[in-house]
């Protein structure tokens, strides 16, 4: 079994991630959430405002090389409910010339306790407050419309974008209230994206061939260092193991793939952990993505006096603008990891998020057929009847 750091959440589990104030716009104060929350933050401080504040603009992705501002520190955090009124569901942003996964995104939030060194949201949310959008009939009324329309298309949709899927889910219920609206939706399936071990959102009982749940894992020195507050490793894995016995089908992230000292070994001790908790038939994908992040994020690190080492390799700039990895050590890197997986049954499993046919070839000896290649490959696979059970 492979080290693993010191589990990171929950001291309270009432109040996971010490929220001392909420503030409820004052369009979803009799909201349902908002009495959840209330109900369970008994001792945090309410208020209801006009107006709790703009979203953030432009498109981040959460839980990947992406999302989450700063620890609740010891004076606790705020969670605002707003009302969310632009687009619930949103393409994924994605390069023209980079292969993209084809997921669409349903807006739940903005912010994550949690606290990733690599993580976009620092550079995006100009806040450590959590905001979540608790106006769900709104969400329910154009989700309704645009899957109900026609229900032949079918859709793979997450809510892992600008926050993590289910950081906040034991004090919203967000995730369960989702469930329950598309368990009569047989064209869709949620994948759920998240580093906490939450399989809370199961008592909604959600149809286990519609729910994806997925994990962001990553090598146990940079889960140490880099992921605070995050649960270790094994809490993680171990919930998808359980996820998987309950017949649901999991998914794995290894997103952002870091240089770090050692990271061929570090890679290669996850994989076993992996293959220690899941079996091959256990997962439906696993994605690797390599470094990359907003030219502005290393410089607000270094002014809180905590830019890692890794942000010293070298990067070139991105077609959206963000920084990436070199090349050649992108592809060394995410072969390694493609071949520790290949060699565990996983070959068909595995895609590459953000790119290009070139490196896709020089990794996987293959790139995906077209331009929708991936999209509909991801489509098939989150859609394939499983063989469940223990
Ligand atoms: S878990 Fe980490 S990477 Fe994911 S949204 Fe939270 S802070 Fe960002």
């Amino acid at each position: 079994m492979t080290p693993d750091a010191p589990a990171g959440p929950p001291a309270n589990p009432a109040n996971p991630w010490n929220i001392r104030a909420v503030f409820v716009d004052q369009a979803v104060a009799g909201s349902a959430m908002a009495r959840r929350v209330r109900q369970r933050l008994p001792e945090a401080a309410f208020q209801v405002v006009e107006d709790s504040g703009p979203s953030a603009p432009g498109h981040p992705s959460g839980c990947g090389p992406s999302g989450g501002p700063g620890p609740g520190g010891e004076s606790g955090r705020v969670l605002r409910l707003s009302a969310h009124r632009g687009r619930f569901l949103r393409p994924c942003p994605g390069a023209k010339s980079y292969r993209c996964c084809g997921y669409r995104i349903v807006h739940i939030g903005e912010g994550c306790p949690m606290d990733c060194t690599y993580c976009i949201l620092k550079a995006y949310l100009r806040t450590d407050d959590l905001r979540v959008f608790a106006n769900t009939p709104d969400m329910f009324a154009e989700l309704g419309d645009m899957f109900g329309r026609d229900r032949s298309r079918r859709f793979r949709v997450g809510t892992g974008e600008f926050a993590d899927s289910l950081a906040l889910e034991s004090v919203t219920g967000h995730t369960a209230e989702l469930l329950e609206f598309l368990r009569d939706l047989d064209n869709v399936v949620v994948e759920l994206k998240t580093k906490t071990a939450d399989l809370s959102w199961m008592a909604a009982s959600p149809r286990p061939d519609r729910v994806l749940a997925a994990w962001s894992v990553n090598a146990p020195d940079i889960v140490a260092g880099q992921e605070r507050g995050a649960p270790p490793l094994s809490a993680r894995l171990a919930a998808a193991r359980e996820a998987a016995r309950a017949g649901f089908g999991v998914c794995l992230h290894f997103d952002p793939i870091v240089p770090h000292p050692g990271w061929e070994k570090g890679y290669a001790a996850t994989v076993d952990m992996i293959a220690s908790f899941l079996r091959p038939r256990d997962i439906v994908y696993i994605s690797l993505g390599s470094l990359r992040f907003l030219p502005e994020l290393p410089a607000g690190l270094a002014a809180m006096g905590r830019l890692p080492d890794y942000y010293l390799n070298e990067f070139v700039e991105d077609l959206d603008g963000k920084r990436r990895l070199v090349r050649p050590l992108r592809v060394r890197q995410l072969r390694h990891v493609a071949g520790l997986l290949q060699k565990c049954g996983l070959a068909g499993k595995l895609y590459l998020c953000m790119e290009s046919d070139e490196v896709w070839r020089a990794v996987l000896g293959r790139a995906p057929h077209g331009p929708d290649g991936l999209a509909r490959r991801l489509m098939e696979l989150a859609f394939e009847k499983r063989r469940d059970g223990p």
